[in-house]
């Protein structure tokens, strides 16, 4: 296939404020802002940083959860032809429901606690015709093995099942239609340290086996950097830095990828003597009241005169997308290769 999977030029999402009685708008919470992103087939796209800097509502824009107030989605069929699926209907958006899915966050949440697995996995498969019953049912027995649990639990329900059983039943239900893209936001969050190694090692196996793309939402960054072949950095509503991850955890361009990097624990205890972590001023900004220039501008420690009024466009350095006025000129620490023995590397 040539060209992206998906690719996302100028998307946008803002929630209106409304007040007083007769609810007048009164502004916009602009959560996602004039984002360009581009998932080719089989690949992961890891996509960072800290609570309410939009990557949710991004995740959910490309599921189609939420309309998005502006901007294209460009989805590639498996015959090469190029769709705009931002603006589609409920009706024309079924056949891109059944290739694109999410895994949620919360297992605990995410499962009908009335439903068994069958009626959970087999619901997609149902509400999209698939198939008939037996087929369904066939299939359900098919994809609990293939996550990992026994195909007999299909009359079981979620309560009697682990956090990381529940989070391959959801996984389960998200590859039900063989999709092609799979948004998996915060997916591993909720797990404790061991079963998050191996729903990472399954996601990973599941890539290599059927050519699925990921794009994989998180705070975490030491997770990103083992499942991600290209990361992006978003930060109130906007990205401010993407490019193929070694190279980005090796030498970020933007000073808030060096924050965050920052924050991430070193494997290494050694080197801790000289890693020190970069405490940023104050919290991330109100969305609905960004600030003017670079809007990072308040909590950066290189910001200068231009920051506070010119809004720095992202652009091409070194091959990565940036947007700071400085990028390439500041020299920002990186952090070395971190080392997870309970986590395999993925291959690209
Ligand atoms: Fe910091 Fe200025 Fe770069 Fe924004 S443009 S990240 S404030 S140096």
């Amino acid at each position: 296939m040539t060209g992206p999977l998906l690719e996302i030029e100028g998307l946008t999402k803002h929630f209106a404020v409304r007040s007083g009685l007769l609810g007048r708008q009164v502004g916009a919470v602009r959560a996602v802002d004039h984002v360009d992103l581009s998932i080719a087939a089989g690949s992961t796209l890891g996509l960072v940083g800290e609570s309410g800097c939009g990557k949710t509502t991004l995740g959910r824009c490309i599921v189609r959860a939420h309309d998005p107030t502006g901007g294209r989605m460009l989805y590639r069929w498996p015959d090469g032809s190029v769709i705009d699926v931002a603006g589609l209907g409920e009706k024309e958006l079924k056949p891109y429901r059944a290739q694109v899915r999410m895994i949620f966050q919360d297992p605990h949440s995410s499962l009908n606690p009335r439903k068994t697995l069958r009626e959970i996995i087999g619901e997609p498969m149902r509400a999209h015709k698939w198939g008939t019953k037996d087929e369904i049912d066939a299939r359900v027995g098919e994809l609990l093995d293939r996550v990992g649990l026994r195909p007999e639990y299909a009359g079981r329900y979620p309560h009697a099942f682990s956090g990381g059983e529940r989070q391959r039943v959801g996984i389960a239900r998200a590859l039900a239609l063989e999709p092609r893209l799979v948004v998996a936001d915060e997916a591993v969050s909720a797990l404790d340290v061991s079963v998050r190694a191996q729903i990472l090692n399954l996601l990973a196996d599941l890539r290599e086996e059927s050519g699925l793309a990921y794009l994989f939402v998180s705070h975490d960054l030491s997770i990103i950097e083992h499942v991600a072949d290209v990361v992006a950095v978003m930060y109130l509503g906007r990205v401010v830095e993407q490019g193929p991850t070694e190279e980005l955890y090796e030498r970020p361009l933007h000073p808030y990828t060096e924050a965050l990097l920052s924050a991430v624990p070193d494997p290494d205890p050694a080197a801790k003597r000289h890693r020190e972590r970069i405490k940023l001023l104050g919290d991330i900004a109100d969305p609905a009241h960004p600030p003017p220039g670079c809007p990072f501008h308040p909590r950066c420690v290189y910001a200068k005169n231009v920051c506070r009024t010119d809004v720095p466009p992202l652009r091409e350095v070194r091959g990565r997308s940036v947007a700071c006025h400085f990028a390439g000129e500041l020299e920002l620490r990186g952090v070395p290769e971190l080392a997870d023995p309970d986590v395999r590397e993925v291959s690209t």
